[in-house]
């Protein structure tokens, strides 16, 4: 047996629901591919609308009781989850390489990343606050006190399998909440084993169910149209967020959406351009660029451009590309055969408008969903590539003359997630930073991601925090109890 098969043979594949692996009621599973090589690496469970009820009826069951464990006691599994996440590194960031196709590094990266959210939050669980004060007019007292949302459904999507799971259960299992997940049908296997790794760390059964489904809308439909459903939160595309938020008006659920970005990443003619390539290839190729912090539009003073491009394109040339689990790949295969289409069609469009390929520029034939790691230039202004999410290995290069030219480029789209900025002033950063409609601004550094800090977006990109002190606010109602004098 190979060290994949050993490791796929090791993960729940029905299931998990009331803290244990059980089958779907229909009797259905679906398969899960390799991106490497489009082959199926095992099947899984296909959750429907019974299954989603039985989850959340075991949900309800246990939601009181987890609200009222003492939260040092919330914090202790949390803790526990994130060690034997951290032992268990080499097997999460493998089945993540495995299902989704990203370079082995940075699936470890990933792991790291994804387990502190776990981390993070079991140290914020005994810290939930409230106030007390006398109000100002005499008349009374003011109590405020914090209390769970309720049971959550959280959804993810599959370019980060692990962390954008981790994002959401760490602070609601934090906050005394219960939650059901329903992961991307194309990676749902990393939720499978973080699921027994949290019945390993003692998580009380029904406080976490996951429930691969091949029909998202089966699952989340009857869920969200329960009333005993209290809060969705979402992470994925634009499109499907609009739905959810519409979906969530009839039993008026709390809402967080993580949605699509197209960030602008502006280099000044005042940068120090190694700098600001070196933060572009981390920016633009990490993941494959299938991040929604990915740099989408790389605007560069026109005084430095074309020596930027230059240097940009010597890295992203020499990228080695190949499946994630092979020793120096650089840059894996893409999730599936449509989103390579969609990324070859931007590219081909833009050439077709007048963009200049710099390297790269076509999609790799053979088995496996691989696209050329691609430099455009010259890039026209109204191309679908610069109004879109790219999600793919492709940098798209826009020049500018003046900071006003910079800020109204990088504000034009109606997303608003990540921006970044390459200057060496410290008063254009700040005031770059302050002008940019984003939710997060990296300067001069291409990679901004913390548990310890809040991520989220602005206009069509979100609503709400995730991570830091903030995060576990969306898990929390605030409650006012009026005391006499
Ligand atoms: P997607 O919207 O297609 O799918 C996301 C999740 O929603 C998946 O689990 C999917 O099965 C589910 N889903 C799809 N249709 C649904 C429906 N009708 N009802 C209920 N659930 C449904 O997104 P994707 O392709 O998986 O992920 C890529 C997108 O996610 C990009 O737009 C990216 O920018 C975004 N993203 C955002 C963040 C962030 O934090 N803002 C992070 C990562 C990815």
């Amino acid at each position: 047996m190979s060290n994949f098969d050993a490791l796929l043979a090791s993960v729940p594949t029905g299931l998990w629901i009331d803290g244990t692996e059980s089958d779907a009621a229909a009797g259905g599973r679906f398969d899960v591919q390799d991106p490497a090589t489009g082959q199926v690496l095992t099947s899984v469970a296909d959750a429907t609308e019974q299954d989603a009820t039985r989850a959340l009826d075991s949900a309800c069951r246990v939601q009181r009781d987890w609200a009222a464990t003492p939260p040092r006691r919330r914090a202790e599994i949390l803790r526990a989850a994130w060690q034997l996440v951290t032992d268990r590194a080499e097997d999460f960031a493998l089945l993540m390489t495995l299902e989704m196709g990203k370079a082995l590094p940075e699936s470890r990266n990933e792991v790291a990343y994804g387990a502190e959210f776990l981390r993070w939050f079991s140290e914020e669980a005994p810290r939930i606050q409230g106030r007390y004060t006398t109000s100002p007019s005499g008349s009374g007292r003011i109590l405020v006190t914090k209390a769970p949302v309720g049971p959550c459904l959280a959804i993810t999507p599959w370019n980060f399998p692990l962390a954008m799971g981790t994002r959401k259960i760490g602070p609601a299992l934090a906050a005394g909440c219960t939650m059901i997940v329903k992961p991307a049908s194309s990676t749902p296997l990393t939720m499978q084993l973080l699921a027994q790794v949290f019945a390993d760390a003692g998580l009380p059964g029904g406080v976490l169910s996951v429930l691969p489904t091949s029909n998202a809308g089966a699952v989340s439909g009857p869920l969200m149209a329960d009333p005993r459903l209290r809060k969705v939160t979402f992470t994925g595309s634009t499109g499907v967020g609009r739905r959810l938020i519409e979906q969530s008006a009839p039993q008026v659920l709390r809402v967080s959406m993580e949605l699509g970005g197209n960030a602008p990443f502006i280099v000044f003619d005042d940068a120090d351009v190694d700098a600001a390539v070196d933060g572009a290839v981390a920016a633009k190729m990490r993941n494959g660029g299938e991040a929604c912090t990915a740099a989408n539009r790389l605007i560069v003073a026109n005084a430095v451009r074309e020596q930027f491009t230059v240097k940009l394109t010597e890295r992203i040339a020499a990228m080695v590309v190949g499946p994630g689990y092979e020793e120096g790949t650089q840059v894996g295969p893409l999730i599936d055969a449509q989103q390579r289409s969609s990324v070859a069609e931007l590219v081909d469009e833009a050439v077709a408008a007048g963009a200049r390929v710099r390297t790269g520029g076509a999609v790799i034939d053979g088995p496996g969903y691989y696209y050329q790691p691609t430099v455009l230039d010259n890039v026209p202004a109204g191309s679908r590539i610069v109004a879109e999410e790219i999600f793919g290995p492709v940098a798209a290069i826009t020049g500018f003359d003046t900071e006003d030219e910079a800020i109204a480029a990088a504000n034009s789209t109606e997303f608003g997630l990540a921006a970044y900025i390459y200057t060496q002033s410290l008063d254009r950063s700040l005031r770059v930073a302050d002008a940019l409609e984003s939710g997060m601004v990296g300067v001069n550094r291409g990679v901004i991601s913390d548990p310890a800090a809040p991520f989220g977006g602005v206009k069509q990109s979100g609503l709400g925090s995730e991570g830091g002190t903030e995060g576990i606010e969306e898990y929390l109602e605030t409650k006012y109890v009026a005391l006499p004098i």
